[in-house]
């Protein structure tokens, strides 16, 4: 053993604040629009469906906000998450590129998604809210809003993207331990996925037709307010702890990145990673490159439009000014289940319009192979979303062996592939298709 590989901070250096790119991004984000009125919504428009404190931190425009000592009592459960360097990885790959990745699997629910779901509960709960309402795809999001509502004693009910809901019933397992009701979208539970299954009775759901019903069960019913998992500036801005910590473990490994890399579905492991970063990088002090990946599935930055879309399938959300492939999208059923979104967080979105970040699309086969590959060098088998950034990772290093370069590379290793080995095994089969 000759360098260290491995950059650990001790508890008390879990973040006191989250850091909000809004603050310095420059050029304001243009608002969201009322979905009927198409003028631009106030916090009195989101009041139905989340409570106020979240809708403060949803439009303001202060740098740090401090995060309840209730919280990172609960992040203390698994962060400070660890900081790694592939050093058998880039052995193999004989580059001489240093690969990093934070890692965000080691939370209960196997991915970063808890950092938000536990600070969403906790402003809910503080806020008189009985029930949460939400949308699942893989399976990720419900399971960590699940946990969250358990460990704060809140009710949670879950409309999980049917195709996922019958490909994946570990995770519809896991939400039932925590405790929550857990509904295959589109359902019979709501008005919109009655309709939905009318139209198509085998519709596979996507993620705009789960968020319709999470919504409407929440107008519809009392002490109900609806959490949503990704895209929104709140949610970014609880996902920044993953980036702050990254920041002192970089410095511990003495080492600066060139390149960080995240993957995307809606953009918030990505955002958190990346986005104290990219405050270094508007301040002057250094001149990373910042890569978004997505799957060529559902590509919403690469080959999306930036303009006003909904969140959602039935046009009940407010019109957000995003990079989309439209609200209609239905993205084929890709393993990476959590990223067939058909938009992209408004802030990633105009980050990438000042040319702050950039993105690419990879394919389905090439980024399992690079997982596969990951998995036998570094035992964490990852999850299908974040094999993404591995992939993009490695094209990196292989791009500096070739060039004969030094390089940092820093990717986010959003979470563990354990509830997702039946991909794997069709990719082992040779029975995964690019679409
Ligand atoms: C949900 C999920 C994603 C995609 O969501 P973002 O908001 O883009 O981060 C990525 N990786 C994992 C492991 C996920 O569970």
């Amino acid at each position: 053993m000759s360098d260290p590989t491995s950059f650990l901070l001790p508890a008390d250096r879990i973040p006191k604040a989250w850091y909000n790119l809004n603050a310095d991004i420059g050029e304001p984000i243009p608002p969201p629009l009322h979905p009927a009125t198409r003028q631009p919504a106030g916090p009195d428009d989101f009041a139905a469906i989340f409570p106020e404190n979240l809708i403060m931190q949803e439009v303001t425009t202060e740098r740090w906000v401090e995060i309840p000592e209730p919280i990172r009592e609960v992040y203390a459960l698994w962060r400070p998450t660890p900081l790694l360097r592939a050093v058998r990885l880039e052995r193999a790959l004989q580059t001489p590129a240093r690969i990093y990745y934070k890692y965000e699997g080691v939370s209960p629910g196997g991915s970063h998604k808890p950092n938000t779901a536990v600070a969403q509960a906790y402003y809910n709960k503080v806020a008189g809210t009985k029930r949460l309402a939400t949308e699942t795809g893989a399976g990720q999001w419900g399971s960590s809003l699940a946990l969250a509502c358990s460990l704060f004693e809140m009710e949670c009910t879950v409309y999980m993207v049917r195709v996922s809901f019958e490909q994946k019933p570990y995770r519809k397992l896991m939400m039932h331990t925590w405790g929550a009701e857990v509904f295959a979208s589109p359902s019979d539970h709501t008005e919109f996925g009655r309709k939905m299954r009318e139209i198509d009775p085998d519709c596979p759901g996507s993620l705009g037709i789960a968020i319709s019903e999470a919504i409407e069960d929440t107008v519809t019913s009392k002490d109900t307010k609806y959490s949503l998992g990704s895209v929104l500036n709140h949610v970014l801005l609880h996902q920044s702890v993953i980036g702050l910590e990254a920041l002192e473990q970089m410095e511990m490994a003495g080492a600066e990145p060139d390149v960080i890399i995240g993957c995307v579905g809606g953009g918030s492991n990505f955002a958190g990673l990346a986005f104290p970063f990219v405050e270094r990088k508007i301040a002057g002090k250094a001149s990373y490159r910042v890569l978004a990946v997505e799957p060529t599935a559902c590509a919403s930055i690469t080959k999306g439009d930036l303009r006003y879309d909904f969140g959602d399938t039935a046009g009940m959300t407010p019109l957000m000014m995003m990079k989309t492939l439209g609200h209609d999208f239905m993205p084929p059923p890709i393993h990476a289940g959590g990223l067939r979104y058909h938009g992209m967080a408004p802030m990633v979105s105009h980050a990438h319009k000042l040319g702050l970040i950039e993105a690419t699309a990879l394919a389905q086969s090439h980024v399992f192979e690079s997982a596969v590959k990951f998995a036998r060098c570094e035992g964490i088998v990852p999850a299908p979303e974040s094999a993404h950034a591995v992939a993009a990772a490695m094209d990196e290093a292989i791009a500096a062996r070739e060039a004969g370069q030094k390089k940092n590379i820093l990717f986010g290793l959003s979470g563990h592939g354990m509830m997702d080995l039946a991909s794997y095994e069709r990719f082992l089969n040779g029975e995964l298709q690019d679409v």
